[in-house]
């Protein structure tokens, strides 16, 4: 055995008072196997054989004594059987005896949370918060033995109650990155708290009537899909609330068709964390403006709310606008206007009636194809498939010089959109 961690392990049990787990805890990296308890245990009774042996040369009581301090049970017995000394045992520096004792009692509490609340979940994480001294003390140790082998003792806890639960909770999963829930343990106060992260969903909603929007922004809509949503979902998972992250949004007078516009819905502080087949169920809106498609539901998180958010501009949508000319046109002038927007980008600044600021930014965006209909003389239907973002109405308008190319320009006359619908999305 490297004699530099026996030398060490003293070096530290002659500075501070170490129980089992935080003397082992400084060389958590050596071994493998076993935990810091065993590890510290085990490094006490070599350090015992090592002093015991040396003993016939050099006084090495008051080593044993520091080892019976800590707790080493041997080392107490030899001292009073073979020397009559009585060594009071020292309280450990870092921990001071009291956090690893209460691990079985923490967890115990963990278990009857989770049960009480009887909150549905498939993965957990566990987190713990441990004092600021217990942590200033570690430092300390740590700095003054110089161990490169040492762990946090934040680690130690998380990894000892962790494993107690996986035993207590063998359907659930342990999982880092993106658990159904996140359990919060104070180790001093013993107090268990349960973080639930939201269930965020993926599906696509059609929006079947105007004058609703996707969030509840102006007084004068009468619903939004938002809301819908909190009214006719969130009670059937439990949630607190849902929050809605669609890809794009069409105005409130535009209806969205088709196969639906893609969103992410995310429910705050679900109790139910249903599989994919029994959210399809759960998904369905009867009777509502709104619907979400019940075949594209798939569990998501939260890295598709951004992906989504980026995908909008790249998605080609396809418009389908009804048009009112001031004069009446030539199938010619329809060809011609067919062609024209084959492909075409179109520079938009800002429309006028967007109040948002910054009031006048310029984006560009293109038109891949245009198709157009004669219903009556002054009475067109287009068909318009663009790229994510464009805004139609003002494709249409002209907007007084903010768009261009226009529908209105290409014509020579003015043109009035009456009526939008959203058909497609495609991905
Ligand atoms: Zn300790």
């Amino acid at each position: 055995m490297e004699p530099d961690v026996i030398s060490r392990a003293l070096e530290a049990l002659r500075r501070y008072s170490l129980c089992d787990h935080c003397l082992g805890r400084l060389f958590a990296r050596l071994g493998y196997g076993m935990e810091n308890e065993e590890r510290g245990r085990s490094l006490k009774n070599v350090i015992f054989l090592h002093l015991h042996s040396r003993a016939a040369q050099e006084d090495t009581l008051p080593d044993i004594e520091k080892l019976a301090e800590s707790g080493h049970e041997p080392s107490l017995k030899y001292l009073r059987d073979v020397h009559g000394i009585n060594v009071e045992v020292k309280s450990c520096y870092i921990c001071r005896g009291e956090i690893f004792k209460n691990i079985d009692a923490l967890v115990k509490t963990i278990i009857d949370k989770i049960r009480e609340e009887g909150i549905e979940f498939k993965t957990y994480h566990v987190g713990t918060r441990i004092p600021k001294d217990v942590l200033m003390r570690e430092l300390e140790v740590v700095t003054n033995v110089g161990s490169e082998w040492a762990e946090s003792i934040k680690r130690e806890l998380n990894r000892l109650i962790g494993k107690k639960l996986k035993d207590l909770l063998p359907d659930k999963v342990f999982e880092r990155l993106n658990p159904d829930i996140e359990i919060i343990v104070d180790v001093c106060s013993g107090e268990v708290s349960l973080e639930i992260k939201p269930l965020y969903v993926y599906t696509r909603y059609r929006k079947i009537i105007r004058g609703v929007s996707q969030v509840q922004l102006r007084l004068n809509v009468i619903t939004s899909l938002q809301k819908t949503i909190n009214d006719n979902i969130c009670c059937r998972l439990g949630a607190r609330e849902a929050i809605v992250h669609a890809s794009g949004r069409e105005d409130t007078d535009v209806r969205m068709l088709g196969r639906g516009r893609p969103l992410v819905i995310s429910f705050v502080n679900p109790r139910k964390r249903p599989n994919e087949d029994e959210l399809r169920e759960i998904m369905r809106l009867e009777n509502e403006p709104f619907e979400l498609s019940t075949t594209d539901v798939k569990i998501a998180n939260r890295r598709l709310i951004e992906k989504l958010k980026k995908d909008a501009t790249r998605h080609v949508k396809i418009y389908r606008a009804l048009v009112l000319l001031s004069q009446a046109v030539t199938d010619e002038q329809i060809r011609s206007l067919e062609e024209y927007f084959h492909n075409r980008q179109i520079v938009q600044y800002t429309p006028r009636r967007i109040k948002r600021k910054p009031p006048k930014k310029r984006r560009v965006r293109m038109v891949y194809e245009l198709k157009v209909i004669k219903l009556c003389d002054k009475l067109l239907e287009l068909i318009i498939k663009c790229q994510g973002g464009l805004y139609v109405k003002e494709l249409i308008t002209g907007d007084e010089g903010r768009t261009s190319p226009s529908i209105s320009d290409a014509l020579g006359q003015d043109v009035r959109p009456l009526l939008l619908d959203v058909l497609d999305v495609l991905d």
